[in-house]
Order: structure tokens, then C-alpha cells, then sequence
């Protein structure tokens, strides 16, 4: 399997993930269980109303981050909260409350850079991460952090945001490079745990119904994703859980995508998929691999 296979992967794994939590976004597991037993299926509907395989703003603000930095050839921060300022205008059909608020203050400001704030420790940068995670992979670790806090902070401008962003990225480039769930355990989320307690996700309650708060969704991801064997048991384990199952969901199957490839993603997912949405997927994976390949600009 290709780096390149994997970043298609990872891609759809985020988008698949998105449109299938979409239908159990803010249910609780037992709501859940009550109207589809197991929900397993990219069915749409849930609290937006969305047709069977459409998805939401975790995977088109990551394409539109996507899509800024394969204009620019490099992430520029103005030019990816232009993008996002843009994505806003077009009416998403779902945005955060915090990505709305600091986008607002952008068009006031100018400033790519929102103020520093605890309280925004949302999920809303973490889930756009992927492109970062391709364009970067092969470059210096601070690189890599500076590129990760470029695109955050337009939004999300808080240490526990950086912090889940920058250990995704490093998880989803060793995925890339064939590392297995073992590795990205001990190499990046051991070391996240460390410096940041909060992340601690083993010997806790199971997390269920997880908020938008980006360590209640990771204490979710990290659950599913290390204590499941397989792209679809892990998916389906986390949106199961509900509440902000859309983004738990986008954020797991880019984890799963990168991990266990294109071959194992189930072909009634990847049909079901909005089909332009897939191929955006393919295309931007494959071109921002290219570009991470070029000699930097
Ligand atoms: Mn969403
Ligand atoms: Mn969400």
C-alpha cells in the first residue's frame, strides 16, 4: 500500500465518518439504540435533514483548507481564513459556534490569528486537520506544529486545541508511512497524556454522548480507535456513541483511513458517499501529496 493509497484513505475515512455520525449527531447511545439499533448505515437525516451520504462542515472546511493551500502551494494563514471566510458566506449547512464567532471577528479584523482563548478548546480545528497532516508529511517537527497552528488559530486559538491538533497530524503522517495503532500509542498519544492529563482515555468511564469539547471527542476517537480492530468497527463504534458523533466520527475514520488503507473501507460506504465529495476526497489527497513531494516554494 502506497503513502498516497493511504492519504485517499484517510480522506474518505473523514468523510464517510462525517456523513455517517451526521445521522446521530446530539442523541445519546440509548436514543440511538432505540430508533436504529445499531446505526451503521450512511443513511442521512438526523437533526440537519441531509440526504443519505451527504456530509457536513468537518469535511468541507477541510476541503477548503485543502483547496487554499493547493492554490497558494504553501498553508498561508490569511489566504485559509479568506477560504474559510468564503466557505462561511456559501452557507454551510452546519457551522461552530466558535469557528462562526472568531470567522466574524476576522472580517472586522483582518487578522488570521484569533485571541487566545481556554474556553475555545472545540473540536472545530482539530476536525479540518488532514490536509496539514499530507502537505507537511516529510518536513521538521516544527514545521510541521507552525503549519498545524497556522490553520488553528484562525478559529481556535487555545493550548488543548494545538496540542489534539499537532499529535493528529504526527499520528496520521506515521500512518502514512505504515505505522501501526501500537506505534501512534506510544509514539504520540502516550507523550500527549503526559503533558496534558486531560487526554488520559484508558482507565475512565466510557465515553459516551462526548461534547464538541475537543478532549471529551478524543477521550471517544482514542476508545474506538485503539480498542477496535478494523476500519468499520471502529466507525461504527464511534458514532454509536452519539453526541458530537458527525466529528468524532470524520476524526476517527481519518485515523482508520490512514491505518488500515482503501481496500477494507466498505463499498456501500464509499457509494453511498456524496459522489462529489468523493472525488474532491481522491483529488485533494493526491494532489497534496504531490505538492508535498516538490521542493518548498
Ligand atoms: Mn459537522
Ligand atoms: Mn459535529
Amino acid at each position: 500500500m502506497t503513502t498516497t493509497d493511504r492519504a485517499i484513505a484517510a480522506y474518505l475515512g473523514l468523510a464517510i465518518g462525517d456523513a455517517l455520525g451526521a445521522t446521530v449527531e446530539f442523541m445519546t447511545p440509548r436514543e440511538i439504540a432505540a430508533q436504529y439499533g445499531i446505526h451503521d448505515t450512511l443513511c442521512g437525516g438526523g437533526w440537519l435533514h441531509l440526504k443519505p451520504g451527504k456530509v457536513t462542515d468537518d469535511t468541507t472546511m477541510s476541503l477548503a483548507l485543502g483547496r487554499s493551500i493547493l492554490a497558494q502551494g504553501k498553508v498561508d494563514a490569511l489566504a485559509v481564513a479568506q477560504a474559510f471566510d468564503a466557505w462561511m458566506r456559501a452557507k454551510p449547512v452546519d457551522i461552530g459556534n466558535t469557528v462562526r464567532r472568531n470567522l466574524m471577528q476576522f472580517r472586522k479584523t483582518g487578522s488570521p490569528t484569533a485571541s487566545y482563548s481556554d474556553h475555545d478548546a472545540g473540536n472545530g480545528a482539530a476536525m479540518r486537520i488532514l490536509p496539514i497532516a499530507l502537505v507537511t508529511i516529510g518536513q521538521a517537527e516544527e514545521t510541521v506544529r507552525a503549519a498545524c497552528r497556522a490553520q488553528a488559530h484562525i478559529t481556535h486559538n487555545s493550548v488543548l486545541s494545538d496540542a489534539a491538533c499537532e499529535c493528529l497530524v504526527f499520528m496520521v503522517q506515521d500512518a502514512l508511512r505504515g505505522a501501526d495503532k501500537n506505534h501512534l500509542l506510544h509514539q504520540h498519544v502516550h507523550p500527549l497524556v503526559a503533558k496534558h492529563p486531560e487526554f488520559k482515555f484508558r482507565d475512565i468511564s466510557q465515553s459516551n454522548n462526548p461534547s464538541g469539547y475537543v478532549v471529551d471527542t478524543l477521550h471517544a476517537v482514542f476508545q474506538s480507535f485503539f480498542d477496535t480492530d478494523g476500519f468499520s468497527d471502529c466507525l461504527i463504534d464511534v458514532v454509536n456513541r452519539g453526541g458530537d458523533a458527525d466529528t468524532t466520527g470524520a476524526i476517527a475514520g481519518m485515523l482508520a483511513g490512514a491505518v488500515y488503507g482503501r481496500q477494507v473501507i466498505p463499498e456501500e460506504w464509499v457509494k453511498t458517499l456524496d459522489t462529489d465529495i468523493r472525488r474532491l476526497c481522491e483529488a485533494q489527497a493526491c494532489a497534496l501529496m504531490q505538492l508535498a513531494n516538490e521542493p518548498p516554494k
